[in-house]
């Protein structure tokens, strides 16, 4: 593997931050480091860029030992949300900063800024310094620097958070272009589980410093281990149904609620979980419900559902709900079954 990382802890004090973390990735791929706020995301990064001491565990990079390196001896960048560029310094001393350190040629520094810098579409901002540029030239300017150097892995915290939300959908979209063009392998931050559905080759889902999850976006969208990966990807989030399955009956009971389903699982208490776009609407479905409000988004409607004590949300196309009875099915392809007391998912 390209960068493998091996059994690595991380404590503060007493308090473990990062837990026991095996986590490989491949040559040219797009991980997405993905989780609360706290969960030990930031730290990881760190660890793998020599910021961050690991408190023990091995960390390798393209078959050689990196574990005890200083950062710059990593061939690693990083790319944080806060651009860091030298305010002072014009759009094409930015870029080539890196290689100066390095002292190559200026003959070749100016070509490698040039082509850099034209792959980026920033040609035409070379002379201007980062005050008078857009949060997202900012931005482009940063990876920039990063992509100049031709470091053998990129490490990116957040790098659009300081971006309004239009920006961040289309820098999204070029950063994920950029890597597969340039075949760049990536370790991306960020806690918005939609940038990670959507630039990721696969998915890390951390949680209080544990690694849940790690697969390919659809894996962990249709098969979540967990109730917590269950609802932090996905929005609107999982609805989450604790009852009793009896296998006999082939009945699942909640609160104040009966659904049949035709499935074979041993009878115990479960947690049940849907998704609100899974659940099936109709005026012959099995299922009462009473519709307590719903929200308009454009292109669909959350319903805010009661199902027996049960609150559900419903997502649709169509509106006009608020107030209403309606019939609702689960149908059993969508339908999740939790341990209730691990959270874990049963097959
Ligand atoms: P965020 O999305 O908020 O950046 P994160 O998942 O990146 O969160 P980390 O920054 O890795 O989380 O922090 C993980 C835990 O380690 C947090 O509880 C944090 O308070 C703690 N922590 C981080 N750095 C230090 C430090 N230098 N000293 C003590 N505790 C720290």
């Amino acid at each position: 593997m390209y960068l493998c990382l091996e059994n690595v802890k991380k404590s503060f004090k007493n308090k473990e931050v990062v837990k026991n973390l095996n986590l490989e990735v491949a040559k040219g791929e797009f991980l997405v480091l993905v989780g609360p706020s706290g969960c030990g995301k930031t730290t990881t990064l760190r660890m793998i860029a020599g910021l961050e001491e690991v408190s023990s565990g091995k960390i390798y990079l393209d078959g050689r030992e990196i574990t005890d390196l200083p950062p710059q001896d990593r061939d690693v960048a990083m790319v944080f949300q806060s651009y860091a560029l030298y305010p002072h310094k014009n759009v094409f001393e930015n870029i080539a900063f890196g290689l100066r350190i390095r002292k190559l040629p200026e003959r070749e520094i100016r070509a490698k800024v040039e082509k850099t810098a034209a792959m980026l579409g920033l040609s035409d901002l070379l002379d201007r310094k980062p005050r008078e540029l857009s949060g997202g030239q900012r931005q482009r300017v940063a990876l920039g620097r990063a992509i100049v150097r031709e470091p053998k892995l990129f490490l990116m915290d957040e790098p659009l958070s300081n971006l309004d939300a239009k920006l961040r959908v289309q820098m999204r979209a070029e950063i994920k272009k950029l890597q597969q063009d340039l075949g760049i392998t990536v370790i991306y931050v960020t806690h918005d589980q939609v940038e990670a559905m959507t630039m990721g080759d696969r998915i890390a889902v951390f949680y209080e410093g544990e690694l849940r999850q790690v697969d390919r976006s659809e894996e962990i969208y249709q098969k979540p281990v967990d109730t917590f990966v269950a609802t932090f990807i996905g929005s609107p989030s999982m609805n989450l149904l604790p009852g009793v399955w009896d296998n006999e009956r082939k009945i699942f009971r909640g609160e104040g609620f009966e659904v049949q389903l035709n499935l074979n699982l041993l009878s115990g208490e479960y947690i049940l979980g849907i998704r609100p776009n899974q659940i099936k609407l109709g005026p012959d479905l099995p299922l009462k419900a009473f519709v307590a409000f719903s929200e308009y988004l454009g292109s669909e409607h959350y319903h805010h559902v009661l199902l027996g004590q049960q609150r559900l949300t419903v997502v649709t196309t169509e509106s006009g709900y608020t107030g209403q009875e309606i019939k609702l099915a689960f149908p059993e392809k969508a339908v999740h079954f939790f341990a209730r007391d691990t959270g874990r998912r049963v097959e």
